[in-house]
């Protein structure tokens, strides 16, 4: 949902002049109204799967609802069908916060029974249904919802004109309509009836069916047949201006994307909101087609300053690029394979902010990506401590920590690629939208590592385990040494921000240059303990040595120390005297060792073989004639004649 600005933003707005901000925002104002709403609620309940979440499948729901944004209140028809999925289904129930009044309930037959109990509405069926059973309900209810998380459900103004919409991830929406509040059952299908005062319109999820304007109230029909989570059914209510721009899939195929807009914004949002095409044109190329092409992509305006990704119909609170990035991505990764506990709240903001990575990366010339993925990580390494996955559901500050949820968890997918390559992590993550065992329905963190895992056929156990569950980041520092002869010794340590870690075993970048950069060469380092040596081959001597130069890992780099930086010439090695009585000297270039001296005798035979000393060597038994040495060093063999008088 939500995204703060980075402070790269500032260069966006330099993009897109025509911004609905007359300046770039305070990159850390957004975030804290969202933390300062979120401890507000810190003491909610986590959300866990109910236990009769199972008992049905729910099919369908039609909702009448009438809203007037200038009055905090809802009432409501919702019409759900259902199929029974267990023995003697004799209650059906729904999620609906208990200050919500329920007038009436019926069914086929007429009136139900029903009962309430805490946030509990417990419908008593006429008759036990057998599994496979489909039979139907209808709830009549009103009330002035309270309101969790980001504003569940929200009164305000925009110039004055009354707006109202709805924001129920993610525990929020059994606070305004009876619902399943479920991450394992979708509504398969959806329709909207909202009606209102004449001025006003709605936007909501799918396609917009009728607006029929009768005695000053207006009924917007918006049908939706896509399966929809629950916390991403929304309506949004105000003066709406709205236009529409036509995206061509390629085959024939083209597809509205709706804004729905406040009148006084309408220009500039028209011009924001262009590039919109472009982007799910790179995300369809990137992850595969947007999911929900039959019906729409969209934007609402709303009176919050973040955004939220409702399904087809993005609520915005600012139409600026790096918001309508990530709200997109949410399509396919949040929307289409929805998280399926919010422990792994990453599986859906983790990828959303890579996604907008992946937007800068591509779009721009590219110019942007780097300045994005050094913003990120400054933020990322600005605590010592974290991990992204979520161990206290209950406190929403933590869920939607901008910080792990959504930087560290998008630096993840970063480093996933890095230690995959490009093929192999895009087509794991194609793989992954595309699982028809996933697709439309619920995702776990163990499907998205079983789909890498067989991408690259890497075991991805201890990764996890350091980065996913564990804490903190290594501190990385290195020596390096030119050893003459086109050998450069690497020293490569590390030091854990954290202690849940000892070490992270990554492949680490490292690029070292001539003096005066003059030369460059990179290296993948394969870092499996502290203080581990690298042995690499240079055709330059090395002058300057940079730890990660592009933005691969999350790391803090201490020093680098280059010692004994001497040139690494190559020059041939004499053996003198020669002719000699028995012993002969050599000259090799300082950092070279000698290890090993040969002799063989003109057929090719060894005849003696020692450990020189560091400039010379002697085989006083060696009868007079012609002979062959051969001289191993750390890094090369050189092969003479040698003469014994
Ligand atoms: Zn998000």
């Amino acid at each position: 949902m939500k995204h703060r600005l980075l402070h790269i933003g500032l260069f966006i707005f330099l993009l897109f002049p025509g911004t609905l901000f007359s300046q770039a925002p305070d990159p850390h104002f957004i975030e804290k109204i969202a933390l300062d709403e979120a401890e507000r609620w810190t003491k909610k309940a986590a959300f866990a799967e109910a236990s009769w979440s199972g008992d049905y499948d729910l099919t369908y729901q039609r909702m009448s609802w009438q809203v007037d944004p200038a009055v905090r209140y809802i009432s409501g028809v919702v019409f759900s069908k259902f199929t029974s999925k267990t023995d003697g289904l004799d209650k059906l129930r729904f999620d609906l916060k208990s200050n919500m009044v329920v007038d009436s309930v019926t069914g086929r037959q007429g009136l139900l029974p029903f009962s309430r109990v805490a946030d509990l509405l417990e419908i008593s069926l006429p008759e036990s249904l057998a599994p496979g059973s489909i039979d139907s309900v209808t709830v009549f209810y009103r009330g002035e919802p309270v309101s969790s998380g980001f504003g569940s459900f929200e009164t305000g103004n925009h110039g004055g004109v009354p707006v109202m919409w709805t924001l129920s991830e993610p525990y929020g929406a059994h606070e305004w309509w009876p619902c399943k509040q479920s991450l394992a059952d979708k509504v398969d299908s959806t329709d909207f009836m909202v009606t209102t005062p004449e001025i006003y319109r709605t936007a909501g999820n799918g396609v917009l069916v009728s607006e029929i304007v009768r005695k000053g109230k207006r009924t917007m029909h918006w049908k939706h047949r896509y399966p929809i989570a629950t916390y991403l059914v929304a309506i949004a209510v105000t003066n709406y201006a709205d236009y529409s721009d036509t995206l061509d899939l390629g085959d024939g195929r083209k597809m509205p994307v709706v804004n729905f807009v406040y009148p006084e914004y309408l220009d500039a949002a028209k011009s924001n909101t262009a590039v919109t095409l472009d982007l799910i044109g790179l995300y369809n190329r990137l992850f595969g087609e947007y999911p929900f092409s039959d019906e729409k992509y969209g934007h609402a305006q709303f009176g919050w300053r973040g955004g939220m990704e409702h399904q087809t119909m993005s609520f915005m609170g600012g139409l600026y690029f790096e918001l309508i990035a990530h709200e997109l991505a949410h399509s396919w990764f949040g929307n289409c394979i929805t998280l399926a506990s919010w422990h792994d709240i990453w599986l859906n903001e983790g990828f959303a902010t890579y996604a907008t990575g992946l937007s800068y990366e591509h779009l721009f010339d590219g110019i942007y990506w780097k300045p994005w993925k050094s913003g990120l990580l400054k933020e990322i390494v600005g605590k010592p401590d974290g991990s992204v996955y979520v161990e206290d559901t209950t406190r929403f500050s933590r869920v939607f920590d901008a910080r792990l949820s959504y930087y560290k968890g998008s630096f993840l997918l970063h480093m996933l690629r890095w230690i995959l390559g490009d093929e192999a992590f895009f087509r794991a993550v194609r793989n992954y939208f595309n699982d028809q065992t996933l697709k439309y329905g619920f995702a776990t963190q163990a499907d998205w590592v079983s789909h890498l895992e067989a991408a690259s056929g890497i075991s991805l156990d201890e990764f996890f385990r350091d980065w996913y569950y564990g804490e903190g980041f290594p501190v990385y520092s290195a020596t390096f040494e030119n050893k003459g002869g086109g050998l450069l010794q690497i020293g490569l340590s590390q030091t854990s921000s954290h202690n849940s870690v000892d070490f992270f075993e990554m492949p680490v970048p490292v690029r070292v240059y001539s003096k005066g950069k003059k030369d460059s060469a990179d290296f993948r380092l394969d870092h499996r303990y502290d203080g581990q040596l690298f042995d690499v081959a240079v055709s330059f001597p090395v002058a300057e040595m940079v730890i990660d130069p592009d933005l691969w890992l999350i790391r803090k780099i201490g020093t680098i120390t280059g010692v004994r930086n001497i040139p690494a010439v190559h020059h041939d090695v004499v053996f003198y005297p020669n002719p000699s009585g028995g012993s002969w000297h050599f000259s090799l270039p300082e950092g070279e060792i000698p290890e090993k001296v040969e002799i063989y005798n003109d057929a090719g035979t060894l005849l003696e073989e020692k450990i020189p000393g560091r400039d010379s060597f002697a085989f006083p038994g060696l009868p007079p004639g012609i002979y062959l040495v051969r001289l191993t060093t750390a890094l090369r063999v050189i092969n003479s004649r040698l003469i014994r008088y």
